[in-house]
């Protein structure tokens, strides 16, 4: 559903992506992990072009969506972006903030837009605080009304940039049982995190980046046996 080919980036002398390469299929969900500034946000920002990269192609269903100009708007859509900060619009509702650019993309009528916005918050169980506003809600709904904001706009990927590491230890669980489940019914999914445990739980796939490469990669069951996973293992120790 997205291939990764060579995808480069430096910021001056600094390469933060070196020809960085993977594929992924419809349902997978791949887990980033790796030290501070490795490029972890680079290439989730370089994936849906919010950053554009020096070199490399993204394709994203077969079609190609570097250098694809004034349809960038149309694929990004198909890409649900999750942030650390959650990014929501203070000064709307969690409904409102859901129903935004389903009004203003994707030219729903009222109705419509409203009802698939109390779907997909009902989806990440926060229908009962869609009158809430974002400074009401704690870290792990905001995150939360966040998710359901990018599922709204049915995508074929969500990409999710440590999603719950600006959130207390409890809150943390509410939003990772939400992505667990959107794992459990097919979505496809890029998530860079910190929470190995959890994340081992239900990726697909971890990738291990350092300096701007994937340096080791494997199934979260393979991690703990295989001596190749030296590094990998080293730091995932600083994090229990
Ligand atoms: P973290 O785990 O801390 O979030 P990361 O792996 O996400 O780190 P990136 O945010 O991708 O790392 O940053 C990689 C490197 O690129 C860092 O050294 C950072 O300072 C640099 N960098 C990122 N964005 C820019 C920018 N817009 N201009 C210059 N340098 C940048
Ligand atoms: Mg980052």
């Amino acid at each position: 559903i997205l291939r990764v080919e060579n995808l480069s980036k430096s910021y001056g002398d600094l390469e933060v992506l070196r020809s960085v390469s993977f594929d992924v299929y419809k349902g997978e969900t791949k887990a980033f992990i790796g030290p501070s500034g490795t490029g972890k946000s680079t290439l989730l920002r370089c994936i849906n072009q919010l950053t554009v990269p020096d070199d490399g192609h993204v394709y994203l269903n077969g079609e190609e969506i570097t250098h694809s100009g004034s349809k960038i708007n149309e694929y990004r859509q198909k890409m649900g972006m999750v942030f650390q900060n959650f990014n929501l619009f203070d000064h709307l509702t969690a409904v409102r903030n859901v129903e935004i650019a389903l009004l203003k993309v994707k030219k729903m009528d009222k109705a419509a837009a409203r009802k698939k916005a109390m779907f997909e918050l009902e989806r990440v169980g926060m229908a009962d605080r869609a009158d809430y506003y974002p400074a009401q809600l704690s870290g792990g709904q905001a995150q939360r009304v966040s998710i359901a904001r990018a599922l709204a706009m049915d995508p074929d990927v969500m990409l999710f940039d440590e999603p719950t590491s600006a959130l207390d230890p409890e809150l943390k669980r509410e939003v990772l049982e939400v992505m667990r489940k959107l794992a459990a019914d097919g979505m496809t999914m890029l998530i860079v995190t910190h929470e190995m445990h959890f994340a081992t739980s239900f990726a697909s796939e971890i990738l291990f980046m350092e300096k701007g490469e994937i340096v080791e990669r494997g199934s979260p069951a393979d991690i703990p046996a295989s001596p190749s996973f030296e590094r990998t293992r080293a730091f995932m120790g600083t994090y229990e």
